[in-house]
This record gives C-alpha cells, structure tokens and sequence, in this order.
C-alpha cells in the first residue's frame, strides 16, 4: 500500500462464520479482487448475525476507510437482519424495487417453477436510501448506501451471487469513480530453497530496492513464491522490469518459473510444448497429484490418467509390479515405486510416468520407514530414476508435500 491506495474495509455477515461452520471465503476473493484494481483492504471483520453487533460494525468500519463492502444476512429467514438493520441505519423505509420484484417472480415461476411465498415477496423490498444492485443469480438485491462521504455496500452471503454483483456492477462502478491506479505485479516461483535462506541470498536486493517497490515471500510446500508489487505510477514499468531481471538473476539456481504459475501448470506448459504425455501411479497420495494435474484446463493434452494402486494386490495386478520384489523390499520402497512408474508408462503408452509410495500416518512407521518415509520415481522410455523424501507432519501435509515434491522431481526430469 502506498499514498495512492483507495482504502476499503470488508464485513462479513453471519453466525455460522464465527462457529467456523462456513468458511469465510467472500472476504478473501473481494480482497484479491479489489487488490487487482488498485484498492487496499485495511480490515476485514466477521461479525455474527446480531443487530447491535452489526451496527457496531458499521459505526466503526465506516470511520477506517471510505469504502465498505458487507456481505451475507439477506436471506429470507428470521436469522438475517442485514436489510431491516440497514433501513434503519440509513434512515429509509422498506419499499418494494420493481426490478427486483420481476426478478424474484421470474425465478419462482419460471427457474424454480414453485409458487412465491410472503417471504420470498420480501426479497425485492429495500431500503429507500439506497441505489439497488440487481441480482442476476439469485433473489437477494445488492445495496448501495453513501453516508458521511463513505460508500456501503451490501451483497448476498452466496459467494457466486456476491461475485456477480461485484464483476458487473461493483468494480466497473469504483473504476469510473476512483482514480485507480492497479498494482503491477511480477511473480516468480522458487523451488528447493527455504524462505529464510533466499532472504539471507536478497539481502542487498532488498536494501536497494526503492521505497515503492514491495517484496514479498509467499511460500506453500516446498516452493516460495517472490512477488514484487508497485502501485506508484511514478514508478515505470521498466524500472519494476529491472528490478525483476535482477530478482531472476541472483534465484536463478532455485528458479521454476517467472511467471504466477503454480508448479502443476508450469509443467502442463512444458509437456505441452514438448508434445509428450504423462501417466501417474500413486499409493500413498491417492490421487491427489493426479487431481492437481486435471484441475487444470486442457490437461487432456498430455495427461492419460493415473492408478491408485494402493494394496500390494493393486501394484501387482494393475501395475504389474512383480510380487517378489514387494516381499523383498517392501511396498514402500525405491525398487517398488520404479517399477510402478514403469509399469503404468507401459500400461498407458506415455513418454513419462510418475510413481509415489510413502507412510502418510499416523500408524504404520518402523525404524527404518517411519511415519513420513516416502519414495517417488520418474520413468521414460530411456531411464527410471527415484528418490526417498522425509517429512514429519500430519497425514494430510505429508500428502500434500509428498505431491509438491513429486511434481518438482518429474519438472527436473522433463525441463
Ligand atoms: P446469507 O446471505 O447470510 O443468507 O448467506 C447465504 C449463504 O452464503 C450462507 O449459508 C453461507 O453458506 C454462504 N456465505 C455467507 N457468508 C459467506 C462468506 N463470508 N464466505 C463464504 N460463504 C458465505
Ligand atoms: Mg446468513
């Protein structure tokens, strides 16, 4: 954030959010989102559905910034008092919006093809204070309030109505009233180095980088992301650009990709320009890296799918892993996890193959492979190569690690 930031406060409306029934997950979409455009969020309250809370809430969140976003407690049930409250605040009545009325009756009787009840009627009654924000996805209208020179703004709890409102109507409305200025950004991802080792490796880098310029270390499994940011319009375009080349440069040993990629789509894009395929054998993570890999759009291009092998049987049946090897060695073992990636590479008729087997806890470790004990291997039509990893963590991290490390072995193997 800098002098040029247009600031904004987010509140989220409901009790199942404070009992962590519901994730909050609108306050950090509308902040990444309002980040994009140049608008800094300065705080994000959860508040439950309760009138002298919410209200309490409004006093005080209208005071830290000129802009107030406020989602969820527009439903049509007695738990959301988000409208009532809001009349009251901005001193209006209710009054029924025609345009929102049409939209509540076409839902019901055309979408939903059921009759209006009362209190679906209701929906398109708002305060007559506010400019309405109609809800192309759902019943609840948006409002607009300004008071005090500060701007509200209610939306449904529903993230995909909330996100609607905010595409179509919200940010389009800021650009033309504020003079935005968006924050560059250049991204790049490192693996194979901790967080504070690069820290230690940018030291000089960071104490000349000029004030306007940000650094940031975002890490997640393994990998850490540097982030460079600037939202000063003085500051050009080239100068951000240098300072990226330097940044690429002195991480150029740990360096995946200068570009916002998560490791799964930087190799999606390798394979694709290769023109090879992949196919994945996975025990221990279940499926998990073969998800990460469909999650993206237009894997089909080079991922023909994967096996859970996950008993002894699977390996041998589906893999044809041979069955002394397993008593010999172990499931879990170097011998083991290379001929599953060579058996699903031959089955599926893929360049390469991928192959995970560890001990994900909590029981099941030994002295010798304890809880956290994995091995991963790579296999091509000219080699098959694996490794051991170690990680100390609970079942679910283990898997995730074990998933990020495998996908950064075959990105060496393939880059
Ligand atoms: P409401 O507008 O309070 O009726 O909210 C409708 C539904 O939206 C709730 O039942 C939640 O499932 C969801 N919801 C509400 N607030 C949030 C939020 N901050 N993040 C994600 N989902 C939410
Ligand atoms: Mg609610």
């Amino acid at each position: 954030m800098n002098d040029n930031s247009i600031l904004a406060s987010i509140i989220t409306i409901g009790d199942e959010l404070l009992i962590g029934q519901t994730i909050d997950t609108n306050s950090a979409w509308i902040a990444t989102e309002l980040n994009k455009v140049g608008i800094h969020v300065k705080r994000r309250v959860a508040v439950g559905d309760v009138w002298d809370d919410i209200w309490q809430t409004l006093e005080e969140e209208g005071e830290q910034a000129p802009i107030v976003l406020i989602t969820g407690g527009l439903g049509p049930t007695s738990d959301d008092i988000t409208k009532p409250l809001l009349c009251q605040f901005f001193e209006g009545e209710l009054i029924v919006d025609k345009q929102a009325l049409e939209n509540v009756k076409n839902i019901f009787e055309k979408l939903l093809n059921r009759p209006l009840l009362e209190r679906n009627l209701k929906q398109a009654e708002v305060p007559s204070t506010c400019q309405v924000i109609q809800n192309k996805r759902g019943t609840a209208p948006g409002m607009w309030f300004e008071k005090h020179g500060t701007i509200y703004i209610s939306m449904p709890g529903v993230p995909h109505e909330m996100k609607g409102m905010m595409m179509d109507y919200v940010i389009p409305a800021f650009k033309r009233q504020f003079n935005l200025v968006p924050i560059q950004h250049r991204t790049l991802l490192t693996a194979g180095i901790g967080e504070s080792f690069l820290a230690d490796l940018l030291i000089q880098f960071e104490e000349n980088l000029p004030s306007s310029i940000k650094l940031a270390y975002l890490p997640n499994y393994g990998m850490v992301r540097l982030r460079l940011s600037c939202q000063n319009p003085l500051v050009s375009i080239e100068e951000l650009n240098n300072m990226f080349a330097n940044l690429k440069e002195l991480v150029k040993d740990y360096l995946v990709i200068d570009e916002d990629l998560s490791l799964q789509e930087t190799i999606a894009r390798i394979l694709i320009q290769q023109k090879k395929t992949l196919a994945i054998a996975e025990s221990c993570t279940g499926g998990y890296i073969s998800h990460l890999i469909t999650a993206i759009p237009g894997s089909s291009a080079f991922f023909k799918g994967g096996i859970i092998s996950y008993a002894n049987e699977a390996k041998i049946d589906t893999l044809d892993v041979p069955e002394d090897i397993i008593a010999q060695f172990g499931a879990v073992s170097l011998e083991t996890v290379e001929k599953m990636a060579e058996g699903i590479r031959l089955k599926m008729k893929t360049d390469f193959a991928l192959a995970t087997s560890g001990i994900m806890g909590p029981g099941g470790g030994t002295d010798t492979k304890p809880v956290g004990f994995v091995c991963i291997a790579f296999s091509s039509e000219f080699k098959t190569e694996s490794t051991t990893l170690q990680f100390r963590f609970d079942r679910q991290r283990n898997i995730e690690l074990t998933a990020a490390h495998s996908l950064n072995f075959l990105r060496k193997k393939v880059g």
